[in-house]
């Protein structure tokens, strides 16, 4: 679109003029150019629609322009699961009127997504094109007949006139990540060979129906976005004059705005992980922004605001998405217009709280924010009497601890041993791939200053320093566990924490003792050129991938060709199974098809005889076998460290012991910051 379609530059005075230019609708001015991307968070099927409309309105205050709900089912067949919520009944637009409700008193505008699973439903009465299964759901779905497209047609269009009812602003109508829509688009799915099958024109036929019907049912004063698979991922996936033609179409047949879908759930190309470079599929919104005449929506991995104001100057998009953001931190857009990027918590693209929750039925949240989605329940009040609060260990708990305390009014010191902040988060931030994780220690630093905290660098909390504090909070987390396996004089033995913090090298073949995320991240550290992360390089991260241009290949899915590995790496564990099968649920998949493409061996149910020089000595279903290493990296889980708490202890001083100094195992940084988030609340 031009620019004078749009509106004209107004002077913002903030760093991102681009980001809070107002977005011209017709019927309807946005005030900047970002939008909230659809994400499932739960919050509806608890049935509690005042929490659903806090989540929303805490994001309306916090200034995004536009937010999209996560998806609402048009009817029982098309819900992602059983029980899915939707807009089915009068009750229902009730509901939904709650939210509405909130959001427009709070300044903010919403839009409902629309999203019919398709096959991608989890129960037997799915439905799709064809009866292709997908690989990631256990039901082959039904193929409809030509009444039986008619009727799912129906009910979406319904869908949306009853979202108008509830008080939206608007619909997104999903036609990508392979949902139904999607899988009628492409050969992939589609094997039919009536009207809605064959050549391109009957394929896309159907979203181009949806979308006609839709526009006719809610009028012109109601934003109608088309969400537009650009790269599918898969093989027979749309090719890019394909996705030109359904997107010139989908502006005919009356929608709003185009926003960009990336890859299909069962893709095996990493779409949002935080090993994903950041905008590394905007350059597809941008090729397609000047076949539409509509604004285009760049998603994806844009986390910040100098991200999308970089693409949005560069005329890549009309507007941004960003989703997991928003859960990061609502307030984004108020902080970036007021000159308080730094202070904006950033989403680290981990998915621990949030997709990996969604994914076993638990409701969405944070690893940053654990406020996310319990905006009624965790609340930082004021404290009714301000007191002075010790806090030992600059770790994640320790940092979140002092940083609500502090917020909430308490005189916070905050005592660290090293002389920098961040204890295991640097570890992290030291991974090709986990490059976000130094962001956010950056946050932690910013909002330690911001909230005034007391940051005491290279000093030991011993317990005289500590006394004539009101509390105590210790959290000086955790130290390598070692697992105790002999070793030989000459042998080259280190643990992940010297290896990474670079106290140590390691030498050109490696034998990784222990498959838990550690030992993963270790082996990715291990295999990939040192300072050269793939994240950091798109055009090499695609080639890893194969991730190739749709234009020369339909769905843009190319042959990987990953670099070769910069080390020869064993990765061993003690148990019967696959490595990494307590991986990240969203994520797992990621770190073993990396680690596959390097070559690295994995081996499970190894027992440990001896480290000596020539290697690890195991033994494998009783058979002793030799792992020929130059280095041994230990990556054995860790112990807690509670000198000082016992030490306070013993002088019969009562103390809180948060995260990894209280329980070590199956520690992560999700559960430390959730702990200390929980108990400084209540401080
Ligand atoms: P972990 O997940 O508990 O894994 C420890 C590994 O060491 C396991 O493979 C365990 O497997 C082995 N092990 C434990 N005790 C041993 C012993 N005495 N002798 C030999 N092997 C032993 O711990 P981690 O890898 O250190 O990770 C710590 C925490 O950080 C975890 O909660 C993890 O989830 C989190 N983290 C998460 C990510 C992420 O991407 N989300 C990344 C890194 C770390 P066997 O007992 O089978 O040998
Ligand atoms: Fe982002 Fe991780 Fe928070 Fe999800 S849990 S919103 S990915 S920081």
């Amino acid at each position: 679109m031009t620019d004078a379609m749009t509106e004209t530059l107004t002077e913002t005075g903030t760093d991102y003029p681009h980001l809070f230019r107002p977005l011209d609708l017709g019927h309807v001015t946005l005030p900047n150019r970002v939008l909230m991307g659809s994400m499932h968070t739960g919050l509806e099927e608890t049935g509690d629609w005042n929490r659903v409309a806090e989540f929303y309105a805490t994001r309306a205050r916090g200034g995004v322009a536009l937010m999209v709900t996560g998806g609402m089912a048009p009817n029982r067949e098309g819900g992602v699961f059983p029980g899915a919520a939707g807009l089915f009944t009068p009750e229902d637009i009730a509901h939904h009127r709650i939210v509405t409700d909130r959001v427009h008193a709070a300044g903010g505008r919403i839009a409902m997504q629309i999203l019919h699973a398709g096959r991608y439903a989890y129960g037997k009465d799915c439905v799709s094109a064809s009866a292709i299964k997908s690989p990631i759901s256990p039901f082959p779905p039904r193929e409809l007949d030509e009444a039986g497209i008619e009727a799912q047609i129906a009910d979406i269009v319904t869908a949306a006139a009853r979202a108008r009812e509830a008080g939206y602003d608007g619909v997104e109508v999903m036609g990508s990540e392979g949902y139904f829509l999607n899988q009628f688009i492409v050969r992939h799915t589609n094997r039919r060979e009536d009207r809605w099958g064959g050549p391109f024109e009957n394929r896309m036929r159907l979203p181009v129906e949806v979308m006609r019907r839709v526009r006719a049912a809610v009028g012109h004063d109601f934003i109608v976005i088309f969400r537009i698979s650009l790269i599918d991922l898969v093989p027979d996936g749309s090719t890019w004059d394909e996705v030109v033609r359904l997107a010139r179409a989908i502006e005919a047949a009356g929608a709003t705005m185009l926003n960009t879908g990336i890859g299909w759930h069962e893709a095996r190309v990493p779409t949002i992980a935080t090993s994903v470079p950041r905008a590394a599929f905007a350059h597809l919104t941008g090729r397609l922004r000047p076949e539409v005449g509509i604004p285009v929506i760049a998603s994806n991995r844009i986390n910040r605001p100098e991200v999308a104001e970089d693409l949005l100057a560069r005329g890549m998009a009309d507007m941004v998405s960003m989703a997991r953001p928003f859960l990061a931190d609502p307030d984004f857009i108020a902080k970036a217009q007021a000159g308080r990027a730094a202070e904006i918590a950033p989403c680290i693209a981990c998915n621990q709280a949030c997709l990996d929750h969604t994914f076993s039925g638990r409701l969405t949240s944070c690893l940053v924010n654990p406020r996310a989605c319990h905006e009624t329940v965790l609340r930082y009040d004021p404290a009714p009497q301000a007191r002075r609060i010790a806090v030992a260990g600059a770790g994640p708990a320790g940092m979140a601890a002092a940083i609500v305390a502090a917020e909430r009014g308490h005189e916070v010191t905050l005592f660290e041993a090293a002389d920098r902040i961040g204890g295991q988060l640097n570890h992290a931030a030291a991974i090709p791939g986990k490059e976000e994780f130094a962001g956010l220690i950056d946050w932690f630093a910013t909002m330690l200053r911001v909230r005034g905290v007391d940051l005491r660098l290279a000093t030991p909390a011993t317990p005289e320093a500590l006394e004539g504090f009101d509390e105590v909070i210790v959290a000086t987390g955790v130290r390598p566990r070692d697992p105790g396996i002999p070793i030989e004089p000459g042998a080259e033995v280190i643990d992940y924490a010297r290896l990474l913090s670079g106290a140590a090298g390691a030498g050109p073949r490696v034998a990784v003792v222990g498959a838990g995320g550690i030992g993963f991240d270790v082996a990715e550290w291990l295999v990939e050129r040192p300072g050269d992360s793939p994240t950091l390089h798109p055009d090499d991260w695609r080639r890893d991938w194969g991730v190739g241009d749709p234009a020369q290949v339909p769905g843009g899915l190319a042959p990987p060709d990953p670099a070769p590995p910069t080390r020869q790496v064993t990765l061993l564990q003690r148990k019967p199974e696959k490595p990494g099968r307590g991986l990240g649920k969203t994520t797992g998949w990621i770190h073993r098809a990396a680690l596959a493409a390097k070559g690295v061996q994995m081996i499970g149910g190894a027992s440990y005889d001896r480290i000596t020089p020539e290697g690890l000595e195991i033994r494998l279903n009783g058979e002793p076998r030799l792992i020929p290493a130059d280095t041994v990296v230990l990556c054995t889980g860790q112990d807690s460290v509670r000198d000082l708490a016992e030490a306070l202890a013993a002088q019969g001083r009562t103390v809180h012991v948060i995260g990894g100094a209280d329980v070590a195992a199956e520690l992560d940084a999700k559960r430390a910051i959730d702990q200390a988030a929980r108990l400084a609340a209540a401080l």
